[in-house]
């Protein structure tokens, strides 16, 4: 069942006032892949009445005040994406689409959504309940930040949205905690943790809610609609990532029979045509092993899982992926399952029980043609700045690939994602990467961005004070937009 997000609705489930309303800057898509969503059910399996207000219009009352106010908070996220992130390119031009808008134009999310949010409702509703922020805009600026889009350091999003509370990464168990104890009048501190299996058993819709429907299509609901979370997390932490620092560095992988309950219940749509478009998270061969140190004690102050090199402690299997996937295969009207989430392929050849193996399954059954890899460079002082393992893994990687690719018989393609004007990148490293992929990867790459600095990443703070965190060295940084977009065009063409 959806959320309720108009009065008929509500005054069809007989409440006067709901329990919590959430306001996001996207549309209301009721989907595991949406965390406005996540929320608002696990909210509701936990007895709060939840209703949702999606990409209100800004310019008046007539969507936040459609609902009244609720009895226990209001939560606010921006949507999927930081706003500023989805409103403009890396050289700051506006972006004209949006995948989380009906119609696709970018119109409805406003810059800085959840200051803008956040004070439409104290406007409109003078001494309401507490605000709550949350979501990945909310996350990354929990504490000062340089902001790219303004060029300097801004305070927590907590004072500039004037909310009460802010609840950071993956905030399901917070999120019922805090209502819990706002309900009884307890005072919520030291609310944390998250399990994975609880969420995704919840019953969503896997589409987008009819009163937005009616505005048009929504063009993220086609890759998410039929596509699976196996885990959440990722240890690579590259320094110009938000995903550790959001979903955290240790992942958290759903349970064998709750992924197989999801394929199954998929496979029962009536326009399911047999292909789930992937099964992963943010990098997908992470599913099932963790350092077990890491799930005792926490992550390492002190050091990294990935980089310089492979931590001893991490014991690589990807068994149980395979497995899994074997499985997810051999359902009745499943006729694919892609693999369409990013490949760690220093991960890969560091298992040699069955990392080869895991490749060769890929290869065969879990490619749609193209697979997806992000070396992100070739350079070695420019990997270094990044976080990113050195390019000998990757040749190795390719090689493998178009073995078994060849073996199999097919006709497939690595696609490869790589950064320009990334702090420490030159013209030349950028000109070497070219050459690089000419010559050992016998492709020009297509998919190259213009490194973004996103709030609270390492490589941000490198962007703001032109210097090395880790050595203190003074770093070259391309800062002029045209120069920027040059870097990229030496590679692209
Ligand atoms: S011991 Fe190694 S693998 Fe485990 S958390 Fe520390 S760095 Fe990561």
């Amino acid at each position: 069942m959806f959320l309720p997000t108009t009065r008929t609705e509500m005054n069809r489930l007989g409440w006067e006032k709901a329990d919590v309303i959430l306001v996001t800057g996207d549309s209301y898509i009721d989907s595991p892949f949406m965390g406005i969503a996540v929320i608002g059910k696990v909210l509701a399996a936990a007895g709060f009445k939840v209703a949702v207000i999606a990409q209100p219009d800004v310019h008046s009352d007539k969507d936040i005040s459609r609902l009244g106010e609720p009895h226990l908070f209001w939560g606010i996220s921006g949507g999927s994406i930081d706003s500023m992130v989805a409103n403009y390119t890396a050289l700051k031009k506006r972006r004209k689409k949006d995948d989380y808008t009906p119609g696709g134009s970018n119109t409805r999310r406003p810059d800085r959504a959840v200051i803008v949010y956040a004070n439409q409702i104290r406007r409109y509703f003078k001494d309401t309940c507490p605000i709550v922020l949350g979501g990945i805009e909310a996350s990354l600026r929990r504490i000062a930040h340089y902001d790219f889009w303004s060029n300097r350091v801004r305070r927590s999003i907590l004072f500039d949205a004037r909310a009460d509370y802010l609840v950071y990464g993956m905030g399901e168990k917070a999120v019922v905690a805090l209502c819990r104890h706002l309900r009884a009048g307890k005072n919520p501190k030291d609310i944390a943790g998250i399990e994975l299996d609880e969420v995704h058993d919840l019953d969503f819709e896997r589409d987008l809610h009819p009163f937005y429907k009616k505005q048009g299509h929504v063009k993220a609901l086609a890759t998410i609609k039929f596509s699976l979370t196996t885990h959440r997390g990722c240890y690579g932490e590259c320094n110009f990532c938000a995903i550790a620092v959001h979903q955290g560095r240790t992942i958290q992988w759903r349970s064998r029979r709750s992924i197989l309950k999801e394929a199954e219940l998929l496979s029962r749509y009536p326009d399911f045509k047999g292909y789930i478009l992937d099964a992963g998270g943010p990098t997908a061969n992470m599913y099932g092993y963790e350092c077990t140190k890491k799930l005792k004690d926490g992550p390492c102050p002190d050091r990294r899982c990935l980089f310089p090199e492979i931590c001893p402690v991490l014991k690589i299997d990807h068994g149980r992926q395979l497995a899994l996937l074997r499985e997810i295969r051999s359902i009745k009207g499943v006729k694919k399952v892609f693999v369409a989430s990013g490949l760690r392929y220093d991960l890969l050849l560091a298992d040699k029980k069955n990392g080869a193996r895991y490749l060769n399954e890929i290869v065969i059954h879990h490619t749609s043609g193209q697979l997806k890899v992000a070396p992100e460079h070739s350079e070695e002082s420019v990997l270094k700045k990044m976080g990113k393992c050195g390019r000998a893994p990757l040749v190795a990687f390719k090689d493998l690939f178009f073995k078994f690719t060849q073996d199999a018989g097919k006709q497939q393609f690595l696609s490869y994602y790589m950064i320009a004007a990334h702090p420490g990148c030159t013209e030349k490293d950028m000109k070497n990467l070219a050459s690089f992929s000419t010559r050992e990867l016998r492709i020009r790459p297509e998919q190259v961005q213009i490194f973004t600095p996103t709030p609270s990443t390492y490589s941000t703070l490198m962007y703001c004070t032109q210097m090395d965190p880790f050595t203190r060295e003074r770093l070259f940084v391309e800062k002029n937009p045209g120069k920027k977009e040059y870097q990229k065009s030496i590679v692209t063409g």
